[in-house]
């Protein structure tokens, strides 16, 4: 019989491992919990979700709203779970991320096509395998990788935010709403007015920084998605005020007016006990955290049930190694899934698991290997995994990998529902012409 093995029961791994035994795979699902966590990771359960409780915009017109719509369609696990663990969060799906890993552990682990072995994967497997160990892999199987793939592998930085707790929150100070009023009115405002900005913004960027271990130099980059608030502060007076603390399609109800700025807090748990502070990854030092951010409007007192900490993330060349599978090309019984290809994001990584998932299982029945349409975004993140890049950087979903609107549409919503439709229906066309 063939071995088949997923390494990493996370994000990825939990999907590509549910993938293959709804198939009728059998399979051995990997996972070091609890025995070993990553510096990020402390839950005992699979498909932790490490900082943000976020998955992102639900409404179809949008890139995650599509990647999620794409993904349901397909059967993800995942969103499977979402959905059942929602916690409101204005236009975005936001979970309870213990309920949400319970979920998705509880499934995998009654499976009866899925042996669970717990422990550290030292060696890449022999068999068939879907390597699925993430950002923190740990490093004696990220030195076997290392060896696997050659000196294209790379690591790099990300940073968590901070989470404070919601009878610490001065109420007086800040105001419920979602932005654009869309939704119910799940965040927390803190408004700030020019001169409020002003001093934090200059005390951000003259707080100290922790120092930062383990790297080579070559690794020593930050990514922009998951870039420190007190590094994007120090682009520019006004870089957070474009950026995190954005104040569009927000007025205070005291006031009447659209403040200068506004950090958001947003729900970290269904009973809503713990708010996270929304784009606030940073590396300062902890002490240098509660000073500096207790001068946000609402947290003067706010006590820190976590503090916002960088770790490394290690990530492949992807072009050069894999084709848009997620299949090694050098040695075809290995798959890579999750954020270690380059796909950026939670969703993002269940997506690669999801179609490692499926282009083994199809490949162990003897059918031939699916990439979907380039105007799905599943597709479309997939080939911009493979496709040449000879800068290749981690990649989110965005409507700017999809082939554009042919006629003019002015409205943006209007033009991002009609390619978002246009995605769905050149999934299911192509899922039925698959026998997907
Ligand atoms: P993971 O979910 O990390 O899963 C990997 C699993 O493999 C883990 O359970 C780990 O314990 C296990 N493992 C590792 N090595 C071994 C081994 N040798 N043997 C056995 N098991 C092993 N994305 C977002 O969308 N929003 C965010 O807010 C966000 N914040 C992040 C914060 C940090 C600190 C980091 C590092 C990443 C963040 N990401 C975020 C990016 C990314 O979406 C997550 O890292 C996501 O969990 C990646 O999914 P994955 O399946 O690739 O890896």
């Amino acid at each position: 019989t063939t071995e088949v093995h997923v390494v990493g029961a996370g994000l990825a791994g939990s999907e590509a491992a549910w993938r293959l035994a709804q198939d009728g795979v059998r399979l051995r699902l990997h996972e070091m919990k609890p025995q070993k966590f990553s510096p990020a990771h402390s839950y005992p359960g699979f498909a932790e979700l490490v900082c943000s409780n976020s998955l992102k915009a639900s409404r179809l017109g949008s890139a995650a709203g599509l990647l999620k719509e794409e993904m349901r369609v397909l059967g993800s696990l995942t969103m499977e779970a979402a959905q059942s663990c929602a916690v409101s969060a204005g236009g975005a799906l936001a979970v309870d991320r213990t309920q949400f890993s319970d979920y998705i552990t509880a499934k995998l682990r009654a499976h009866p096509n899925i042996e669970i072995c717990e422990g550290e994967v030292r060696e890449i497997p022999q068999g068939f395998a879907v390597i699925a160990s993430g950002p923190l892999t740990s490093d004696a199987l990220a030195a076997q990788i290392g060896k696997l793939c050659g000196k294209e592998y790379l690591s790099f930085y990300d940073a968590a935010a901070p989470i404070v707790a919601f009878d610490s929150i001065d109420l007086d100070k800040v105001f419920f709403a979602a932005r654009y009023d869309r939704g119910e009115a799940d965040y927390i405002n803190c408004p700030m007015d020019k001169e409020q900005y002003l001093r934090f913004h200059h005390e951000l960027v003259n707080a100290e920084s922790a120092p930062l271990h383990d790297f080579d130099d070559a690794g020593r980059r930050v990514y922009e998605g998951c870039m420190p608030i007190e590094v994007l502060a120090k682009r520019g007076e006004d870089a957070i005020r474009f950026g995190p603390l954005k104040p569009v399609g927000l007025r205070d109800p005291r006031t009447g007016h659209r403040p200068w700025a506004v950090v958001q807090l947003r729900k970290e748990n269904a009973c809503g006990t713990m708010y996270n502070l929304v784009g606030f990854q940073t590396n300062l030092k902890f002490p240098e955290q509660k000073r500096v951010f207790s001068l946000i409007p609402g947290l003067q007192n706010a006590s820190f049930l976590r503090y916002g900490v960088m770790h490394r993330n290690t990530f492949l060349d992807s072009p050069k190694l894999l084709d848009s599978t997620f299949c090694l090309k050098s040695d075809n019984r290995i798959y890579f899934a999750g954020q270690m290809t380059g796909v950026e994001g939670y969703i993002e990584s269940a997506m690669s698991g999801l179609l490692c998932g499926i282009n083994l299982s199809r490949r162990l029945r003897g059918q031939q290997p699916v990439i979907l349409p380039p105007d799905t975004m599943m597709g479309a993140l997939s080939r911009y995994v493979a496709a040449p890049n000879d800068d290749f950087q981690p990649m989110g979903c965005n409507m700017g990998l999809l082939p554009p609107w042919p006629e003019r549409i002015r409205d943006k919503q209007a033009r991002y529902t009609a390619v978002a439709e246009r995605a769905m229906e050149s999934l299911r066309r192509f899922m039925a012409e698959n026998q997907i």
